[in-house]
């Protein structure tokens, strides 16, 4: 009996052990070297252009602590300093039905551009020149542009570039680069002679310039693990004499070679061009597993995976993936690495299938489906087949990369988001006033560094540093005064509430 009773009392305490370790494992602190960046502005950047379609089908997200925000807000406090936003002409029917992909209407992002710049997210603004997804594979002209001679299209990208770019600067943007078409490899806007596509790039960079001449004028390619390829590009841009300044990239682990490729490129262009580069589109999954009911191109029976990806399907695989993209771009010749964005890296299940089957596995599909049709949250709607008859016509449905989000499929930041603040050297963030640690500048903020200051309760390490709004390594009398005077809307000279790390 005795013999028995230890017996339990071992299993008790190891399982007790076991599960703390999975505990731990599940709360899953990732580890991720520091980069001692050339540029400390260096583009931390991601990709949500999504987000609104999302939002408008209900989907919510969650910091690290559950806490429910702002997307944006998230990234931000997590150390993403860049958002890109890609933008089609006229992505709906005659009924107005969107086609999908997060409608990435002009109208859609300049609400991204209002809410980006409350939280200083500076803005890539990706045009494709198309009513859909422009990709290699695709290059289609707007439905309006269709019949436009060359000559006429160079003037249509004028106006649109122009226009577009004004609307979302009216609603705050802050743009620091614009992009002339997406992954235009082979072509751009339905052209593609190299004289041709060289006109169209030259008519979108001429409007960016006349905007601000401070914007960033990005042409953005794809596949570089064909190297000659890629560099032939560079050379046929400078043949033409294409004004631009960075040279952009895709670069997807899984079918674009190794970071070796990636690098000898854009060393080439930056030696040979003077030209900036960056990786504008790059992810990682952290599962195989898919979650919302929509396939994934990125699962376990895709033959292009391969055996030599260097890091594993978690989350700790996806910090490690985007420090090395980083890396690499850091290490660039003369510093013209500008930085790298993560492609979709929110664009999560309107509601988890996972551990769902049979009839409400199937129930709850088709409430996905309904969801991706009435709101265009998901990669396309079947509004696009009139477009895009091959590829929306047949595949429509929801995200293809779910399993590619800094967020599980209830919208919690998985650990992996903390990648963006540790590659930078940090450990957390906080709000500068928010002397109590609560992610909210209050009264009880001034209250909080009074009571400090007369030895009643006393800050903790971060209340400190969030309490000296003067910075002046200690903590006094007129921090707490300049809190109220920010809380009775009197301008004070500090930026309280804003965003800090360390
Ligand atoms: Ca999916």
């Amino acid at each position: 009996m005795r013999r028995a009773l230890c017996m339990v009392l071992i299993l008790c305490i190891l399982s007790c052990v076991f599960s703390l370790s999975s505990l731990a494992e599940e709360k899953g602190e990732i580890s991720v070297e520091p980069i001692n960046f050339e540029n400390r502005d260096f583009i931390k950047g991601m990709d949500i252009s999504s987000l609104i379609s999302l939002e408008e089908a209900s989907v919510k997200f969650f910091d690290e602590n559950g806490k429910e925000d702002d997307l944006l807000r998230i990234l931000r406090k997590n150390g993403v300093n860049y958002l890109r936003v890609r933008v089609w002409n006229d992505p709906f029917d005659e009924n107005g039905n969107s086609y999908g992909g997060g409608h990435n209407d002009i109208e859609t992002a300049c609400l991204l551009a209002g809410r980006a710049a409350k939280y200083g997210l500076k803005l890539l603004i990706d045009f494709h020149y198309s009513d859909f997804w422009a990709d290699p594979a695709k290059q289609k002209a707007p439905k309006d542009w269709e019949n436009y001679t060359v000559d006429q299209k160079c003037d249509a990208i004028r106006e649109f570039t122009t226009s577009s770019l004004k609307k979302i600067i009216a609603s705050g943007g802050d743009i620091g680069m614009v992009q002339i078409g997406n992954e235009t490899t082979t072509g751009i806007c339905g052209v593609t002679a190299r004289a041709d596509m060289a006109k169209l790039f030259k008519a979108g960079a001429e409007a960016v310039r006349k905007i601000d001449e401070n914007i960033l004028v990005a042409l953005h390619f794809t596949n570089p693990e064909c190297t000659a390829y890629m560099k032939g590009l560079a050379d046929f841009l400078d043949r033409y004499q294409v004004d631009y300044d960075v040279f952009a990239s895709s670069y997807y682990p899984y079918w674009h070679g190794s970071l070796e490729n990636l690098k000898d490129v854009f060393d080439y262009v930056a030696e040979t061009y003077h030209k900036y580069t960056i990786v504008a589109e790059t992810s990682y999954a952290y599962t195989l597993e898919d979650t919302d009911g929509h396939p994934n191109t990125v699962n376990r029976w895709n033959n292009m995976l391969g055996d030599d990806l260097l890091w594993e399907f978690s989350p700790q695989g996806q910090a490690d993936e985007l420090r090395a993209v980083m890396n690499a771009v850091n290490s660039i010749e003369d510093q013209k690495g500008l930085g790298v964005f993560y492609w979709e890296g929110a664009w999560i299940a309107v509601s988890d299938l996972s551990g769902l089957s049979g009839k409400e596995y199937t129930e709850q599909l088709n409430r996905n489906k309904a969801l991706w049709e009435q709101y265009g949250c998901g990669w396309a709607s079947s509004y696009a087949k009139e477009y895009n008859p091959d590829d929306a016509g047949r595949y429509y449905g929801g995200s293809a990369v779910d399993n590619q989000a800094f967020f599980d499929a209830r919208g919690r930041a998985l650990p992996s988001l903390k990648a963006f603040l540790k590659i930078s050297g940090y450990e957390r963030s906080y709000l500068l006033g928010d002397a109590d640690d609560d992610d909210s500048v209050t009264i009880v903020d001034a209250t909080s560094i009074q009571k400090h200051l007369a030895s009643i309760t006393f800050l903790d390490e971060i209340g400190s540093l969030a309490a000296d709004i003067e910075n002046t390594d200690k903590v006094s009398i007129l921090d707490a005064t300049y809190i109220q005077r920010h809380l009775a809307s009197y301008t004070v000279p500090y930026e309280i509430g804003g965003i800090r790390f360390c």
